[in-house]
């Protein structure tokens, strides 16, 4: 089987990426709903591909993982290898957790850092209520994560919370810089409100920044250390850092109980040497999407178990092509494993393109693994086309 042909085309805000081949099997594979600008980025690898066997998925990365970055550059090199291995799969008959190795588990944990509802303002009792609504959605999550510090409206909407000036206006909102006393107090009481409205058995994780100094992040994370939350997201680095910061985790990590977690960010397994073989954290969460593909995420989580950290994937603007991969790449990972960022499709049209998912998706805060050849997840060409935008009206054809 070769490589006949590389088309991208943005359904909704994802872009989604099919390989051609002479046999004509396709594969497919989405980029975050966030990017829907990389849609040049995918196609100019074409040229790289053609011609290759999309089977000997290694050999075929070889010719572009090195034209790819941290997020957002990696995500079109990801997507081509998630493609791939949906195309292996279907042709050997095979879902792809076969192909990485097999099935360590029936069922892969999610959490809930995507079914969202908008704050109604920014007390502590604001996120209490919040949190408690994003526990209590029908799919039944055991672990919900929320957004607080530089994470959120905080920055720029409390004023007092830091001493330094919020970046508005470029790529998302961000700050830096120390934390007043009573923006710390606030945080903790944050943290309170919220864990005192989870039920019982729901774990709560904070995505934290990046923005913080290390003597906040160090006082904050002893600060909460009885409320026993499962971890504490990109304080240093990570979102959209091009570094991974491994000197300034290093600096707070095994001096606190609270786990700390970092890595959406990152890209292949060089990115997340240092980290790793530092210890620097706690919990990484590359996501399938940027980190390279299926076959990157796997190896870098047992290099990761290897040496004692554990793994919660990013996955929230991933869509539902991303979703499949992350089950299929997740029932593989050791058993340093925790649970993936639950992807929704979006716009909710999404729900209506796409064959293969169970129905419910999720049941009590799990995904039964399924056994469809490939990603086990299809785009109905049919139901797909009336989103298709006029340029990529030959998406299908
Ligand atoms: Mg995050």
């Amino acid at each position: 089987m070769r490589i006949t042909g590389l088309k991208c085309a943005v359904i909704g805000d994802n872009p989604v990426v099919r390989v051609l081949t002479d046999e004509g099997l396709s594969g497919f594979a989405q980029v975050e709903s966030y990017k829907p600008y990389l849609r040049w980025h995918v196609l100019h690898y074409e040229r790289f591909i053609l011609g290759e066997d999309p089977t000997d998925v290694e050999r075929v990365m070889l010719k572009i993982r090195r034209r790819g970055a941290f997020k957002p550059w990696g995500s079109a090199v990801s997507a081509i290898e998630i493609a791939l291995w949906d195309l292996a799969g279907k042709a050997a008959g095979l879902p792809v957790h076969k192909l990485l190795g097999g099935k360590v588990r029936d069922r892969v944990r999610v959490y809930n850092g995507a079914v969202r509802f908008p704050m109604n303002g920014l007390a502590p009792e604001d996120y209490a209520e919040n949190t408690a609504r994003m526990a209590a959605s029908p799919e039944g999550f055991t672990i919900v994560k929320q957004g607080v510090a530089f994470h959120s409206q905080v920055p720029r909407s409390m004023p007092g919370f830091f001493y330094g000036d919020p970046v508005t206006g470029g790529h998302g909102d961000y700050g830096y810089g120390p934390i007043t006393e009573q923006g710390m107090r606030y945080l903790v009481d944050c943290v309170s409100a919220m864990k005192g409205a989870l039920p019982a058995g729901v774990g709560l994780a904070l995505d934290c920044g990046p923005g913080w100094t290390v003597p906040d992040a160090l006082r904050f994370a002893r600060a909460v250390e009885d409320h026993h939350l499962l971890w504490l997201e990109d304080m240093l680095a990570g979102d959209y850092t091009p570094f991974a910061g491994a000197d300034l985790y290093a600096q707070v990590t095994g001096h606190t109980a609270t786990p700390v977690h970092t890595g959406e960010q990152i890209y292949l397994r060089h990115g997340f040497k240092e980290l790793i073989e530092r210890r620097a954290v706690d919990i990484i969460g590359p996501d399938p999407c940027d980190v390279g593909g299926l076959a990157e995420l796997k190896w870098v989580a047992e290099h990761a178990h290897l040496h004692g950290i554990a793994m919660a994937p990013h996955g929230t603007g991933d869509g539902l092509l991303g979703l499949a991969a992350l089950v299929q790449v997740c029932a593989a990972l050791p058993q340093n494993f925790i649970a993936f960022e639950y992807p929704v499709g979006s716009p909710s049209w999404w729900y209506d393109i796409v064959e293969g998912l169970p129905s419910p998706i999720v049941r009590d805060g799990f995904i039964d693994v399924w056994d469809r050849p490939g990603l086990g997840v299809e785009i109905v060409p049919d139901a797909a086309r009336p989103y298709l935008a006029p340029e990529d009206l030959d998406f299908f054809d």
